[in-house]
């Protein structure tokens, strides 16, 4: 396995593997890897003949008074698991090498980056199309491997790469979880016994949500209201918001129709937590 820090390395690492007619996969991810990263690894392991996975703790998609200098970076522990899972290149750049001056170019998706996360995090997502098309320039990959546990973030990618024509193909990959439901994230390391208890009751809401659809319940208000009562047995939680929206246009839906989105995002203590669930109620 190579650890390349500069873009010309890894250029040319994959330049090489492609010249035989390997197939590349990469895996965009900010490192402190977890199970969640892994699952994605294995898929583009087994999918593709030579793997580039990038840690890079991207300065432009946190907002001001995150978590972006606190944010875990363990670099060692991160590339002991690449080697483990069988990765050929990590590509660990500096910001100084991904911005080397004032960033003046941003690629931004419209309309779906309004709702959900868009609303409480309003240049989140342009840092996130920003990065994603910087890197998918530099790695030119096959395809790229994403999270449903980030289901916005896959919704919108999906959309940057069809809109400006990006040779590559997005997979998304399903949520891994705790054996608690927790969706596994690197923030979770922020909590504390009881926050992590609490933040069980997140995907209890989401539960709740497929259990009301699936008995025939349309109105969205109602489930809503719901899975906010179910939230609110977990002290330390704060709801930023709780939405059931369309899976394609991650616009609100008043009544459940063909495949829609239940999102939620909390706060606990200074941590950010979100999650989804995917349900299909059928044909529009
Ligand atoms: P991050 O390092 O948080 O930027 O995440 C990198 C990639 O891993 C993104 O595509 C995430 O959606 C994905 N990911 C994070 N947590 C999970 C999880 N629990 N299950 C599946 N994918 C995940």
């Amino acid at each position: 396995m190579e650890v390349a820090k500069t873009i010309e390395l890894v250029r040319s690492l994959v330049q090489a593997a492609r010249s035989k007619g390997k197939k590349v996969g990469f895996v965009p991810t900010m490192g402190a890897l977890h199970i969640g990263h892994i699952s994605l690894i294995e898929a583009a392991v087994k999918n593709c003949d030579f793997v580039v996975v990038s840690i890079f703790v991207n300065p432009t998609q946190f907002g001001p008074g995150e978590d972006f200098e606190k944010y875990p970076r363990p670099l060692d522990a991160d590339l002991k698991i690449c080697r483990k899972a069988g990765v050929d290149v990590v590509f660990v750049p500096t910001p100084d090498q991904m911005y080397p001056s004032e960033n003046l170019t941003w690629v931004n998706v419209e309309k779906l980056t309004e709702s959900l996360c868009g609303q409480f995090r309003p240049t989140h997502f342009r840092g996130v199309t920003t990065v994603c098309a910087k890197l998918f320039n530099i790695v030119a990959p096959d395809v790229a491997f994403f999270g449903q546990k980030d289901a916005q973030q896959a919704v919108v990618i999906k959309r940057m790469v069809a809109d400006l024509n990006m040779p590559l193909e997005i997979v998304v990959c399903p949520t891994v979880r705790e054996s608690d439901g927790l969706a596994v994230s690197s923030r979770n390391k922020y909590l504390t016994e009881e926050q992590k208890k609490d933040a069980a009751y997140i995907y209890k809401s989401l539960q709740k949500c497929r259990e009301m659809i699936e008995a025939g319940t349309t109105d969205t208000e109602t489930i809503i209201a719901e899975m906010r009562k179910m939230l609110s047995q977990a002290p330390s939680i704060q709801i930023e918001y709780v939405s059931i929206v369309d899976a394609e246009t991650l616009q609100n839906l008043d009544r459940i129709i063909g495949k829609v989105l239940a999102a939620v995002a909390v706060r606990t203590g200074p941590t950010r937590l979100i999650d989804n669930i995917l349900v299909d109620a059928g044909k529009k």
